[in-house]
């Protein structure tokens, strides 16, 4: 409240006592109030001189406001009347007290009553008696003085509502211990918390609403700390008056006092549960993170775009075979990647450093172990978060070994577009890459070639070796393939027996012809297995994409077309597609298509054509040909739906038609008492896939009453190529053990094995009828019946010569040694109707 320091009141004397030592002994009253030294004192509102006795001789009255609202005239020694009798003693007793002094505080009476504050200072100059005077200055504290109180009072309520606030209303409960740590006091809170009266918490007895899990720990570290005196933080629950607990935070310091013992122990209790129940939740969140990251063996690659920080985890490091302390820089890392990755590893880092990562990311590169060396795939999964103006502030990308699903997936994708036993495409990618090919030709406008391929004799041995025979074959015949087969050629096994090759470099008929006779050659040579030889002769169909279509799946027909042209035609050749082929195959369409109709109308009806002893004229019996009723044409020949008899379902149909009316027909005649001799019906290939051909014809034969030894069944040689041979000689043995005679149609074209006569039971030999067309000019055909004449002869066969339409063939063949002939020569094909066998 002084604001003058005392020491410029001393300062002050020692100088006025200079200036009288000078002899300046009393100067006229008004001129002393001109005295400078009045600026050593405080800012004066009135000063005042005043004899040894006090009384005022001189008042300073010209300036401030501050004497004329006095109650009396200070002057002399009126100013006794401004002050009460406790000031006026008390200054008194402070101006006799020493030479000079103050300040003193009193109350000046005012003119209007009120007693002001007013602060006196004063200064005795001069020995006592010896023209001694007072100076000195009355100061108007009254205005200040009030607002310091004012002051003074607001801090006091401001400070007690700050107590108020900070510990009523705090969430934090003060507290005090003794230096052996007994309670001494506990705010009020802690009876809102637990409900526990603070007279309880003293002492020890805070203790009992600790959690029963933590009253063990928390002592002993209070205890430790005590002893220390080193400062306490501690969390442990609490039990609330509710009966629930929460974690709460102790912390405390010890004051020490001047001889370095504890006096006290000041301390808080903090509610931190929420923020306890967060961090908890936090590291287990951390933790499962953790977890999952671990179990699914991700390694995770962590750029902070803001600080340059990268993180390479243990796991990333454990996938790249780094050790622990191998420092990972981008240059490791483009070390490490396959060189056919390393550029789009180095786009991926180019990318980071230059903010312009993508949002999400996925990438798969291959690795080379820094250990091991070993190839591995790495799947890498990035994310990069943006700050609100967009820039990169962290990538994140994690990495997953994914080597052994790709293997898994690679060797599932294999299999699936693979034959296993040749490793040769399958037809479905064989076709995709045949349509990839198409397309790039169209483009480019160039030409290739494509060979459908069929291995010849693959059933033959599948039924006489076994399938391990066969399956030699197919593989030594792709290996071979492959061997001879262009660099660029795609190959692929199609089904069973069926290869498919795309040339890609062959753009020419003669070319792919000058292939397919390197591929002949090569399947030709021996292929042994198991100390057998397998006989590998190979059909194909060969289209050119340009020359002959201009489409994958056209190219692929035509190429088709003419592999049917080629096993058609004798088996072990090329075929070049040309136009006619497609012509053939619209031809065989409609016939399949007019076949339909003639079964689905029933329009089949057989004609019947004498099988004749030429040297007697005696008729043997007659073989049924197949005739059918057009609706306006009339009577249809065979020839019109021959491409039926190969069509698996229908010929079936006919052959069934035809057995039906035969024997309908033969049971006429034995009622007619007519002895026709013994007739024959053509089976065809597809007749003998069912297994139950012969079965079918015998009860036939029974329902109808008529004696196998009536009935013949003529096959051609190509049921014994279609299918399972076994089943073939199985059901043929059936029919001779049930007296039904077999004959083998055709004899001397297409595929004629000796084998077949030997393995199967063939009764009658039919001579085509090529060889004795012109038998009376051709002397190689004389020379072939001769010796198939001979052939059956030596097998016990009949042999039995077709197509005799005329009196000198019929002639010739009887010099031959055949005795039994058809042909127009000797009787034309006759509906039942107009049949007139001779009587028996
Ligand atoms: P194929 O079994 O060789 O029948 C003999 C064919 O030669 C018959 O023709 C017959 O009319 C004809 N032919 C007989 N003598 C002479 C002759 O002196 N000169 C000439 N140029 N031809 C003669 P078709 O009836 O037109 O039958 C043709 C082929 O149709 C048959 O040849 C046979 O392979 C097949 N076929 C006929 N009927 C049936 C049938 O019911 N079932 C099956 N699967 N095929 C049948
Ligand atoms: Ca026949
Ligand atoms: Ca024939």
């Amino acid at each position: 409240m002084d604001r003058f320091a005392d020491h410029r009141f001393s300062d002050a004397r020692l100088a006025l006592e200079a200036g009288l030592a000078v002899g300046d002994s009393f100067l006229p009253a008004h001129d002393l109030l001109l005295s400078p030294l009045f600026e050593h004192v405080s800012p004066p509102l009135l000063r005042w001189v005043a004899d040894a006795r006090g009384r005022i001789g001189a008042i300073e009255r010209e300036r401030g406001d501050f004497a004329p609202r006095l109650a009396a005239d200070p002057a002399g020694l009126g100013w006794r009347h401004l002050l009460d009798r406790d000031d006026r003693r008390m200054l008194l007793r402070a101006m006799l007290g020493g030479k000079g002094g103050g300040p003193v505080v009193v109350r000046l009476r005012c003119a209007d009553g009120q007693a002001r504050w007013s602060q006196l200072r004063f200064a005795r100059v001069g020995a006592p008696g010896a023209g001694e005077r007072w100076y000195g200055t009355v100061e108007d504290i009254h205005d200040q003085r009030d607002r310091e109180a004012r002051l003074l009072a607001e801090a006091l309520t401001e400070s007690r509502e700050h107590y108020r606030w900070s510990v009523d209303l705090s969430p934090q409960v003060p507290w005090t211990a003794s230096p052996d740590g007994g309670i001494q006091e506990v705010g009020p809170r802690w009876f809102e918390l637990t409900g526990m009266m603070p007279e309880q918490a003293l002492g020890t007895g805070w203790v009992g609403a600790l959690h029963p899990d933590d009253v063990e720990r928390t002592i002993s570290i209070w205890t430790a700390h005590l002893s220390s005196g080193a400062p306490v933080d501690i969390d442990y629950r609490i039990r609330l008056r509710d009966g629930g607990y929460r974690w709460m935070r102790a912390r405390a310091s010890a004051r020490f006092g001047a001889d370095g013992q504890v006096v006290r122990w000041y301390g808080t209790l903090e509610d931190v549960h929420a923020e306890r129940l967060a961090q908890q939740a936090l590291s287990e969140s951390e933790e499962r993170f953790r977890l999952a990251i671990q179990s699914a063996r991700l390694g995770i690659w962590d750029f902070d775009c803001v600080t340059g920080v990268r993180t390479w985890s243990p796991e990333f490091r454990r996938m790249l075979g780094l050790s622990e302390t191998q420092p990972a820089t981008a240059d490791l890392a483009l070390g490490l990647v396959h060189s056919d990755d390393r550029d789009r590893l180095r786009a991926m880092l180019d990318a980071v450093a230059a903010g312009s990562l993508p949002q999400h990311f996925e990438a798969t590169l291959r690795i080379h172990r820094a250990d091991t060396g070993a190839l591995r795939w790495i799947r890498s999964t990035g994310w990069t978060t943006r700050s609100d103006s967009g820039r990169p502030q962290r990538i994140i990308v994690t990495f997953l070994d994914v080597t052994e699903e790709r293997d898994a997936a690679e060797r599932v994708r294999w299999a699936a577009t693979h034959d296993a036993m040749t490793r040769l495409p399958n037809r479905a990618l064989w076709q995709a890459s045949l349509e990839g090919l198409a397309g790039q030709a169209q483009a480019e406008g160039q030409g290739f070639g494509l060979m459908m391929l069929d291995i010849d004799d693959l059933k033959r041995i599948n039924d006489s070796l076994g399938h391990d025979a066969g399956d030699a074959l197919l593989c030594g015949f792709a290996e071979r393939l492959a061997a001879v087969a262009p660099p660029d050629a795609v190959l692929g096994r199609l089904g069973g027996d069926e290869f498919g090759l795309v040339a890609p470099s062959i753009g020419h008929a003669a070319a792919l012809q000058s292939l397919a006779d390197r591929i002949m050659a090569s399947a030709r040579t021996p292929l042994a297995h198991q100390g057998r030889q397998l006989d590998c002769g190979v059909s194909i169909g060969g289209a050119i994409f340009g020359d002959h279509a201009d489409r994958a799946d056209d190219l692929l027909k035509a190429a088709d077309l003419a592999l049917y042209a080629s096993k058609r035609d004798g088996r072990g050749r090329l075929t070049m597609f040309h136009s006619s082929l497609r012509a053939e195959a619209q031809q065989r369409d409609s016939m399949i298509r007019m076949a339909r109709h003639v079964v689905a109308d029933r329009l089949v009806t057989p004609y019947y054509q004498p099988r004749v002893d030429m040297r007697s004229g005696a008729v043997l019996g007659y073989e049924a040909l197949l005739r059918w009723r057009h609706p306006r044409l009339g009577i249809q020949s065979p020839g019109s739906i021959a491409a039926a008899f190969d069509h698996a379902e229908i010929a079936v149909a006919l052959t069934g038609l035809m057995l039906d009316a035969v024997l309908t027909d033969m049971r006429g005649w034995l009622e007619a008492a007519l002895a026709p001799g013994r007739i024959a019906i053509n089976a065809a290939a597809a007749d003998f896939a069912q297994g139950d051909f012969a079965d079918r014809v015998l009860s036939g034969l029974a329902r109808f009453g008529i004696p196998g030894d009536c009935f013949e069944v003529e096959v051609t040689e190509s049921v014994f190529l279609d299918r399972g041979a076994d089943q073939v000689a199985r059901t043929l043995r059936h029919f001779v053990d049930a007296g039904v005679r077999v004959a083998l149609d055709d004899f001397g074209t297409g595929f004629a094995s000796l084998t077949h006569l030997k393995r199967y039971p063939v009764d009658v030999l039919k001579i085509d009828r090529s060889f004795v067309q012109d038998i009376d000019r051709d002397s190689a055909n004389a020379a072939i019946v001769d010796a198939i004449v001979k052939l059956g002869g030596s097998f016990g066969m009949e042999v039995v010569a077709e197509g005799v339409e005329t009196a000198v063939q019929a002639q010739i063949l009887l010099e031959l040694g055949c005795v039994v002939g058809q042909g127009f020569h000797l009787g034309r094909p006759q509906p039942a109707s107009a049949f007139r066998p001779r009587p028996a």
